[in-house]
């Protein structure tokens, strides 16, 4: 065996699955397609992760990538390919070569969902993002939009207004936001301006967004909304083409089903963080990576007194 546990993905539940798997003498290999730290990277803000009042995404990210490094093989911009099951384990074939392992934790997250309107492919990077922390800053001075009603999207306005952008619409299918009331007053006192009952039906521009055509969901009365910029952020899609692959049990929204040790069905296969059918958060990701980590020692031979 190359290695004892391959953990797929290195976002908090990876980095948070390398530590405790270090930590109980299992040599394990951690891939990432990117540098690591996952969709919490790009957050702009975080503040409900105990012990931090307030940090950013990259700046959190980056401690737990530093710590768990000094746990585990960490294999970045190394993409997994296809995982086949062996009679003794499992061959992990990634963009370089074959790894041999006895367990697996898939902990691969999600991906931005995509409003699926006319002008955001053609738009996108002139115009539309899908990260605010990214791309934010061209925007200082500028008018822009960001759809969606959920945490991110509050987030997202919030922190436009902070770098800077002249006016920030929210626009919401919905009456209400679906984002912690927190987030919503804070939204308020920037003087983010809010557009319930609203769908986004196209998006214009010449060589760069220029207006959103939108629609009152109730009224059905149309007009247009000039923008410089608009930022989707309607949610995530589960990244599971690998756990479909194994034959991994999901659910129907696409999440992995786990059990309370983070099992999948297939026997040697665990799942945490946003990949699973759990809540979505940085502590439980966190919390689920270590519960994996220590159950695949079931698998290992080794012991955990847990
Ligand atoms: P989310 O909570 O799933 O919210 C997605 C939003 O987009 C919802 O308001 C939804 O509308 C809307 N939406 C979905 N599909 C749409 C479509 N096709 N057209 C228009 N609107 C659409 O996603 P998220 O905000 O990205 O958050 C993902 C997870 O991460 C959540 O569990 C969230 O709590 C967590 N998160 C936490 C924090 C934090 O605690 N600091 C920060 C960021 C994210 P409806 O409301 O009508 O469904």
């Amino acid at each position: 065996m190359d290695y004892e546990l391959a953990i797929i993905g290195a976002g908090p539940a990876g980095y948070s699955a390398a530590i405790y798997a270090g930590r109980s003498g299992i040599k394990a290999v951690v891939f990432d397609t990117m540098g690591g730290g996952g969709l919490a990277m790009i957050s702009p803000n975080i503040e409900n992760y105990a012990g931090f009042a307030s940090i950013s995404g990259m700046e959190l990210m980056e401690k737990m990538g530093a710590h768990a490094k000094k746990y585990a093989d960490m294999h970045y911009m190394e993409e997994v390919q296809k995982i086949t099951k062996t009679p003794d384990g499992f061959t992990v074939t990634t963009s370089q070569k074959n790894y041999t392992v006895k367990a697996i934790i898939l902990c691969m997250g999600t991906e931005y969902r995509r409003l699926n309107v006319p002008g955001e492919q053609e738009f996108q990077g002139k115009g539309v993002s899908y990260c605010a922390t990214c791309d934010g800053h061209f925007f200082k001075g500028k008018k822009v939009a960001v759809v969606g009603g959920g945490n991110t999207a509050v987030i997202e306005a919030i922190y436009l207004k902070q770098v800077g952008a002249k006016e920030v619409f929210l626009i919401h299918r919905r009456d209400r936001l679906r984002a912690e009331k927190a987030y919503e007053e804070e939204a308020k006192e920037k003087q983010v301006t809010f557009h319930f009952n609203t769908h986004v039906a196209s998006i214009k521009g010449d060589q760069q967004v220029n207006a959103l055509d939108i629609e009152d969901t109730q009224t059905k009365k149309q007009s247009i909304l000039e923008v410089d910029g608009v930022f989707i952020s309607i949610g995530e899609e589960p990244q599971n083409r690998l756990a479909k692959e194994l034959k991994v049990r999901l659910d129907d929204r696409g999440y992995i089903v786990v059990d309370r040790q983070q099992r999948t069905n297939v026997h040697g296969v665990y799942a945490a963080g946003d990949i699973t059918d759990g809540l979505r958060q940085v502590v439980t990701a966190c919390a689920e990576g270590a519960i994996a980590a220590l159950a695949s020692t079931e698998v290992l031979g080794k012991k955990y007194p847990y």
